[in-house]
């Protein structure tokens, strides 16, 4: 007998943006064809899961209808282009937005397979062709990210290629640092692979985003590692060729000399939930989403909650790198009563979450993602309650620090560039991240190798206990743990993990 099959099937969103009626539309597919949820990613996409056999062709086809798409959301191939979700009416969000369309548009494959298999188009037959990718796309995944020095919200570092904005005193974009060779996933017990932060590679002019993001596609497709998938990201080709070969290479590409890159500047990270005003006149409303899932259950009717808010408003909706969603366009006097809407059906809002719960990313793992190793979203809220009270007994509970957990070490909620990293090891058990910084600019290390789900509050409390006593002014948990090394820390838990 042939099995239930059942799939995950992504949406592709550029930039998080949605507009008021696609959110409606894949609201209504939530229930006709998956499980009546949504789920939004750290890359600003949503996904549907337990998407059955007989209905994938029409939730795919159904998604097209809205003018998304599922295609190059998955596979070796550049995915979903990710950017700050920020709405605010100025020329530099403009551009962003601008850039993160087209980039997405000009490296979508052409291929007519996805329309012929999912959407009953024409058969391609064999002689099509394939430009940009060739006949072997690319070695593997390829992640594109686009930011300003004030809001670094995507992690524009965790990405193969970035483009950090330079912009002039009137906020126009004068050119773009592009960063080459981030990565988080890792293999545990693999050395020859490593979560690794994008190193600014060189300089380019406004308007030379897509040309230079079609060369480093280009170099990756041409020099990545194809024998081994372990070790196919670009990442690895930058780390072993050096940065004045890839640039050098691309200089080629692109038949003109490339500057090397200006150190980069200081980035941040701000915060994007709750009322902002976007500069037009109109108000956004980011609201938190753990864990990413939209979806109604006993006590909180989120789904119905935005399904209603959007319906009443308008607004339009933006998925953000933090798996959040921020309700964009409102107008002074949808405030209230949606605040009552959100309230009245039991959403939580920014405000009252602690900045550890507000800051947390965390990955679906089991029972939908077949790389887990062990759990992630269902043991998200309970881990972050025990890091919760650790704080609490130390009076940190109003310290701003991000916990980013992940089921297995591929790293798709990107643990190894936040605070505190929690990935899965084994069934029930975790492997501790410490020393990346808030804003994305440091990679963490390990600090303790297998620790039990309902230890992790505990494990890491000697840590916080030490920070409460011997931070500096202002210092921040994660410079803390960078200054103190993994050595001072590591042995400030050996008791807890002996016991
Ligand atoms: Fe990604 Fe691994 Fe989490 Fe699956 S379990 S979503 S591959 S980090």
């Amino acid at each position: 007998q042939d099995k239930d099959w059942q799939f995950m099937v992504r949406v592709r969103a550029p930039a998080g943006r949605l507009t008021a009626a696609q959110w409606l539309a894949l609201d209504a597919l939530a229930d006709e064809d998956a499980d009546g949820t949504m789920r939004l990613t750290t890359r600003q996409g949503m996904q549907f899961h337990t998407v059955r056999r007989g209905k994938l062709r029409h939730c795919i086809a159904a998604i097209e209808g809205m003018l998304l798409t599922t295609m190059a959301a998955c596979g070796d191939v550049a995915r979903n282009v990710t950017t700050s979700p920020a709405p605010r009416r100025d020329a530099l969000h403009a551009r962003l937005e601008r850039e993160a369309f087209n980039l997405s548009a000009a490296l979508l494959p052409r291929t007519r397979a996805h329309h012929e298999i999912f959407l009953g188009a024409e058969p391609v037959g064999a002689a099509e062709e394939e430009p940009l990718y060739g006949p072997a796309y690319l070695p593997r995944k390829f992640k594109v990210s686009l930011a300003h020095a004030a809001d670094n919200t995507p992690d524009i570092l965790s990405n193969d290629l970035g483009f950090l904005a330079l912009t002039d005193a009137a906020g126009e974009v004068t050119g773009w640092i592009v960063t080459i060779g981030g990565g988080m996933g890792m293999t545990h017990n693999k050395p020859a692979t490593y979560p690794r932060l994008a190193d600014p590679v060189t300089v380019i002019g406004p308007d030379e985003v897509e040309s230079m993001a079609r060369a480093v596609l280009r170099l990756f497709r041409d020099h990545g590692d194809r024998s081994d998938r372990k070790h196919a990201r670009l990442k690895y080709v930058v780390a072993e060729r050096g940065l004045d070969w890839v640039r050098a290479r691309l200089a080629e590409d692109l038949g003109r000399d490339l500057p090397p890159a200006p150190p980069l500047p200081r980035l941040a990270v701000p915060e994007l939930l709750g009322w902002h005003e976007q500069g037009d006149g109109r108000l956004w409303l980011g609201l938190p989403i753990p864990s990413g899932r939209i979806a109604d259950r006993p006590g909180t009717a989120l789904r119905t909650a935005l399904r209603e808010a959007v319906a009443r408003s308008g607004a339009d909706p933006i998925a953000t790198p933090q798996q959040d969603l921020i309700l964009s366009n409102l107008r002074p006097e949808d405030r209230e009563p949606l605040e009552a809407l959100l309230r009245g059906h039991g959403v939580v809002l920014a405000e009252d979450l602690s900045p550890l719960a507000r800051w947390s990313l965390s990955c679906t793992a089991l029972p939908t993602c077949g790389q887990a190793l062990t759990e992630g979203e269902r043991v998200h809220a309970p881990i972050v309650a025990q890091v919760q009270a650790s704080l609490a007994r130390h009076g940190l509970l109003g310290e701003r620090l991000s916990l980013r957990l992940t089921g297995c070490p591929n790293g798709c909620a990107r643990p190894y560039a936040g605070d505190i990293g929690v990935v899965g090891r084994s069934p029930g058990v975790y492997a501790l991240f410490v020393g990346g910084d808030f804003e994305g600019t440091r990679l963490s290390f390990p600090l303790a190798d297998k620790v039990a789900t309902d230890r992790i509050g505990e494990t890491l409390e000697p840590l916080l206990a030490d920070f409460a006593a011997g931070r500096a002014p202002g210092e921040a948990f994660g410079d803390f743990c960078h200054r103190r090394g993994p050595e001072a820390l590591r042995a400030l838990l050996r008791p807890a993990l002996a016991a």
